[in-house]
């Protein structure tokens, strides 16, 4: 799963023209390492702890691409940061969020997914990737 997203990351760097630098490989490489949500500081830090010369600017660059390749995903955050995590642990899925006790339920519904696909289609949008949340209360807040 890795390596296809490796090459989907690779593929996407080319079609815009962009090389597979030392940096863009090493954020790659790095976020493999990560089995939690993070966020782009946190991200950057960890190569400032390895003393890694890469630029927290070049971290919050290669983002929107890692984005856009499918191999990280945004996910649901306390609000005030954006959070990411990889997509190969669990694959595409979606976030519901309780605002009261911050629980956090993750779903995966492939009738959205395609419907999703349907509208944009429909509007001839090229969706690149897409982030959707629920915000509400869970059965223990409710
Ligand atoms: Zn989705
Ligand atoms: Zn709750």
């Amino acid at each position: 799963m890795a390596h296809r997203l490796k090459e989907q990351y690779k593929e996407l760097l080319d079609k815009k023209g962009l090389t597979y630098t030392f940096e863009r490989k090493r954020i790659f490489e790095e976020i493999q390492k990560i089995s939690v949500h993070f966020h782009v500081d946190g991200l950057y830090d960890r190569f400032k702890k390895q003393g890694e010369r890469i630029s927290r600017a070049t971290v919050y660059r290669t983002i929107p691409l890692l984005l856009e390749s499918g191999v990280i995903q945004k996910s649901a955050g306390n609000g005030k940061r954006d959070f990411f995590e990889k997509t190969n642990a669990k694959g595409h899925h979606d976030h519901m969020i309780c605002v009261k006790c911050e629980k956090i339920i993750e779903f995966h519904n492939e009738k959205i997914e395609a419907l999703q696909d349907e509208i944009s289609k429909h509007h001839k949008f090229k969706v690149t990737f897409h982030d959707h949340r629920l915000f509400g209360y869970c059965q223990k807040c409710q």
